[in-house]
């Protein structure tokens, strides 16, 4: 296999690969997109909301902020030590204490408070909720991580997407120089020099064949080769796109290798696991006390083990005084 890069920004990457089967290639892009993990806020604890949005609404839009991930530090809760119940290791904390100075305030994910420097919104300009002068929002949210195939607000990326390298070719001695083909492709492939049409930018070809159904003396020939390929990775700014590569290599790998063992007489000898980085243990997310409250008499924040139990989970959501709304 060949990789050479194409672009490179923060937030993309475009490779060109060359001598790979097309089941390969989409099988990496399935795992990066479905089985790669990224960090998503999984819980949010409703203490006050007094803005016109529903708290599920406020909790789904939290959800869907791509979030800052770091694989070093945290693990996914079903591999950590806790067994999912939530620590240090795989949850990180977010506190929002905000109140509409004017009206058509927006509440955004400037005002999403992170407990780890690491984990933090990709960008503090998201908006969250608009709202009349004086109303307040007040929660706490969990972060985890997850997998797209759990839900689509765990993907690494907002696309993975591969096209088979087009080759497009002008027989000059056929070409009379209409110029027909030049117009008819939107993707700006051929050029004319001296009253022959060129091919300029082969790879922006989508192969849609309109050239050759408008070439009348048939002098453009499209094809592609289909174990070669120009693979673009765009993140969702939770890692870079080089790290979401590395990481899903990582995952297909393991999936390969609990396949072989699978398989009678064919264990693989396991390999050396690579030691975790303990993060150290964030401080405990500490709310301030509401003072006008205006809906509710009394806020308590719910414990954040009984917050995780379905049952408590249910009997918050019918409560009007503090709410636990899975992110979902
Ligand atoms: S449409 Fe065909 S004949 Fe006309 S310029 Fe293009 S290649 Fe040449
Ligand atoms: S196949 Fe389509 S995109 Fe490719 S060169 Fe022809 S018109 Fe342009
Ligand atoms: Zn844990």
């Amino acid at each position: 296999m060949k990789v050479t890069v194409l672009e490179k920004t923060e937030d993309t990457l475009k490779l060109r690969v060359e001598d790979v089967r097309p089941g390969l290639m989409n099988a990496l892009r399935r795992v990066i997109i479905a089985e790669t993990p990224s960090m998503a806020i999984e819980e949010v604890v409703i203490l006050e909301n007094q803005s016109p949005l529903f708290d599920e609404i406020i909790a789904h839009r939290l959800g869907l902020v791509p979030l800052k991930t770091n694989y070093e530090t945290y693990v996914l809760p079903s591999e950590c030590t806790c067994e999912g119940a939530g620590c240090h290791l795989c949850q990180a904390g977010f506190t929002m204490e905000v109140e509409a100075p004017e009206d058509g305030y927006l509440a955004t994910t400037a005002d999403l408070k992170p407990q780890d420097p690491d984990i933090v919104p990709v960008s503090d300009k998201i908006p969250i909720a608009k709202m009349a002068r004086g109303q307040r929002i007040v929660v706490e949210a969990y972060a985890r991580l997850g997998i797209g195939q759990d839900h689509a607000k765990w993907q690494p990326v907002s696309t993975m997407a591969y096209k088979m390298i087009p080759s497009v070719k002008v027989n000059a001695k056929k070409c009379d120089g209409c110029k027909e083909c030049v117009e008819a492709c939107f993707r700006q492939v051929f050029k004319m020099q001296d009253d022959k049409a060129i091919v300029v930018d082969e790879l922006n070809c989508t192969m849609c064949n309109l050239c050759v159904e408008t070439c009348d003396v048939k002098a453009i020939t499209v094809t592609y080769d289909e174990n070669s390929f120009i693979v673009t990775i765009e993140s969702t700014g939770a890692n870079s796109p080089e790290e979401i590569v590395e990481k899903g290599l990582d995952v297909f790998r393991k999936k390969y290798e609990n396949l072989i063992e699978l398989l009678p007489g064919r264990a693989l000898t396991p390999r050396p696991k690579p030691a975790a980085k303990k993060a150290a243990a964030p401080k405990p997310i500490t709310t301030k006390k509401k003072t006008t409250p205006k809906k509710t008499t009394k806020k308590t924040i719910p414990k954040k083990t009984a917050a995780k139990s379905k049952s408590t989970t249910a009997k918050a959501k019918s409560s009007t005084k503090a709410k636990t709304t899975k992110s979902k």
